[in-house]
């Protein structure tokens, strides 16, 4: 079969690679269907990510038709329609049982990480049982990869542990495909007012029609300036960081109110001055985290039900075989307008 495989730092290749194969009872071998490349990918090509080494075939989401499973799975069976989340989790370990699958004890991000991952024609789960999904008759498999990480992650890690209420005011920093799931999810629980900042003027026209209230730009605009302005001087009550650096968890522990949420999405290669100085008599909270996947059943709904429009995330689609034009489009993206791109087979 073909696999985009990771061979070292800036190195990639859509090469041959032996069909993967059932090698615990607990596995399921998938072919995909449609599979997307995430911005963790481009970390990984980068050689920010030293867990993953040389001969790694790339990529944590997808959506795909089961074509074997091992003797013990019981959920599911050849022939069907499966949503794979980019967390595998075993389902009966201390950690899983507490429904923190993302430190599962036998799994968490694995998938194209510590092991082969999504960007084939096929790829094996491990405890398959707990890491895939029933894809709903009639669902629009595309929009459905938007399910194995960002919609999960946004929403989990940034509006669940964010705490978005009615009325609030929230700030995400960064309109990214992760940026704008939280922006998505979020509107779940009707904030009054709901601010994009980034440098990307296309994406912030984006954010506004998925339902920001206010964007701003940091390229012509000083982003904690114009968030006290908005806020009558107050701040934001939940500030979620979905880039990544230091310079945007600064703007978050700057425009928090009182009492606020910080809710950390961005996946970090430096540390960030944390003002304890400032912040310790604000009684805020500051959340982080690794998206447990625990609430996918729960957004298929959504999506089922177009209570989120999930495929809106899609601007670019490509065969699966051209997935290194794929990548060159995703890794360029300001100039592509590209927010998530679809590999179909
Ligand atoms: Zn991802
Ligand atoms: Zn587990």
């Amino acid at each position: 079969m073909k696999a985009l495989v990771y061979q070292g730092p800036g190195i990639k290749d859509w090469t041959d690679k032996p069909t993967p194969v059932i090698d615990k009872p607990t596995d399921a071998v998938i072919r995909l269907l449609h599979t997307t490349i995430c911005g963790t990918d481009l970390h990984i090509l980068k050689g920010d990510v030293p867990a993953v080494t040389p001969g790694r075939t790339l990529g944590h989401e997808g959506v795909g038709i089961v074509e074997t499973v091992g003797s013990a799975i019981r959920n599911f069976k050849p022939g069907d329609h499966v949503l794979i989340s980019c967390v595998t989790s075993c389902g009966s370990c201390a950690n899983c049982r507490r429904q923190m699958y993302s430190h599962c004890a036998d799994g968490g991000w694995i998938l194209g990480h510590m092991i082969d991952g999504t960007q084939a024609e096929y790829v094996r789960i491990p405890h398959a049982d707990n890491s895939l999904y029933p894809v709903p008759a009639g669902a629009d498999e595309e929009a459905l990869v938007m399910l194995s990480d960002i919609l999960p992650t946004g929403f989990e890690i940034g509006v669940l542990a964010g705490k978005v209420k009615p009325g609030d005011s929230v700030v995400i920093v960064g309109a990214g495909p992760v940026g704008m799931a939280a922006l998505l999810t979020a509107q779940f629980y009707s904030p009054a007012m709901l601010i994009a900042v980034d440098g990307d003027s296309n994406r912030l026209e984006v954010a506004k029609r998925f339902g920001a209230t206010h964007v701003i730009d940091i390229k012509t605009e000083n982003a904690i300036e114009r968030i006290f302005e908005l806020t009558n001087g107050i701040g934001v009550d939940v500030a979620i960081e979905a880039v990544g650096i230091p310079a945007s968890f600064d703007t978050c522990q700057s425009v928090i109110a009182p009492g606020g949420h910080i809710a950390n999405v961005g996946v970090h290669g430096k540390s960030v001055e944390l003002h304890l100085e400032k912040l310790w008599i604000q009684n805020i909270n500051i959340s982080t985290g690794l998206v447990n996947t625990n609430t996918t059943p729960m957004l298929i709904k959504t999506v089922q039900a177009g209570k989120i429009d999930a495929g809106r995330l899609i601007t670019h689609r490509f065969a699966l075989n051209d997935i290194l034009q794929a990548y060159e489009v995703f890794g360029n993206a300001a100039q592509e307008k590209a927010i998530k791109v679809i590999l179909s087979q």
